[in-house]
């Protein structure tokens, strides 16, 4: 959501008071959390963002749709952030009202359908999932996002994707209202859906728990051994175009192990920028931007960017 607003909007008495902080005001009364200048580096997981002007964690549905459509009535910029594992905030951070979902967690399994908030962690349902005896959703075990974030990345791995499981999305529209919405009408494909090209605010959604099952403690074991799972990382930093992978032609450049500052090209998987300690987004863009002129330059391939970069 970008856009901006002006630093001052409004008279109040002899306070100035900008669009953000009648926003937040607003949201303060709502049940959840406010928070002013917090931090995104806390709530990101390659550590790096600078301070958010409004962060809120709404206790509820309701809450989180008051607070969007208070957003939306003012001109005020907000972002949806789940656990914050495929997102790259600028160090000067977000201009406007981070909605957090991390307190939207609760998660119910009936028949063969689990109904799920969007703030569930991935872990959770897998762990909610096998206590009634359901494997199928073992695949995205180790993948360390929300749900809502999950359906709108469309996550998975190369056996499967989310969007192969979700029967219904519960959404917030453009116009304010409450839409609920079949997965097969989510345009899901690789790493994207029509939810994350339309940034419609997902609630709340129901997979379909079939009876498919995997290997959870082989496919853990492939990431231990492919992946940087040590350090501070936002996954893959690229899609996979069509040919070799994003990491097989990083590679081929000569990036890996890389540095910039305190951020890294990972000597594991290529395709992994890693923070060291302390990395600036400023020095995680700068390799982003070399390894696409780089890959450019020798392959004619431009490579597209898998996690979501936002703008201060
Ligand atoms: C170590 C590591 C391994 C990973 N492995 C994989 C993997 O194997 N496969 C894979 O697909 N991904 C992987 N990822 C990337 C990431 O975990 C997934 O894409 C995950 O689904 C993102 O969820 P999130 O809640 O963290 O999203 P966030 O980073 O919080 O947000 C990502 C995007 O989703 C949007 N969003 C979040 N919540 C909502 C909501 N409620 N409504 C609407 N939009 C929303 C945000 O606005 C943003 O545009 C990995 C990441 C890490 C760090």
């Amino acid at each position: 959501m970008d856009g901006d607003h002006e630093p001052v909007a409004f008279l109040r008495g002899r306070k100035l008071l900008r669009r953000i902080d009648i926003v937040c005001s607003s949201t303060d009364s709502l049940p959840g959390e406010l928070r002013r200048g917090e931090p995104l580096s806390d709530h990101t997981t390659i550590q790096v963002g600078g301070p958010a002007e409004g962060f809120f964690l709404p206790a509820s549905k309701e809450s989180l749709i008051e607070a969007i459509r208070t957003c939306r009535e003012h001109g005020v910029p907000y972002f949806i952030l789940g656990r914050g594992s495929n997102t790259l905030f600028s160090d000067s951070g977000y201009r406007g009202l981070v909605i957090s979902t991390e307190h939207l967690a609760s998660c119910t399994i009936s028949d063969n359908y689990l109904l799920a908030d969007s703030g569930v962690s991935l872990t959770a349902l897998v762990s909610l999932a096998n206590t009634h005896d359901s494997y199928c959703l073992d695949f995205l075990a180790g993948i360390p996002g929300s749900l809502g974030g999950a359906i709108a990345m469309n996550a998975g791995i190369k056996e499967r994707s989310i969007g192969e499981i979700v029967k219904k999305v519960s959404v917030l529209t453009a116009n304010g209202t409450l839409e609920s919405i079949d997965g097969d009408a989510c345009d899901f494909s690789y790493r994207t859906s029509s939810i994350l090209k339309l940034r419609l605010p997902v609630l709340g959604a129901r997979l379909f728990l079939d009876g498919k099952t995997y290997d959870r403690e082989r496919l853990l074991s492939r990431r231990a051994a492919t992946q940087p799972v040590g350090f501070p990382s936002a996954g893959c930093t690229f899609k996979n175009p069509i040919g070799p992978s994003a990491g097989e032609l990083i590679e081929r450049v000569g990036l890996k192990g890389f540095r910039v500052g305190m951020a890294k090209v990972s000597d594991i998987h290529a395709n992994f920028i890693i923070n060291l300690g302390g990395a600036s987004s400023a020095e995680i863009r700068r390799i982003i931007d070399i390894a696409r002129q780089k890959v450019y330059k020798s392959f004619h391939i431009l490579l597209d960017l898998e996690i979501e970069v936002v703008d201060g």
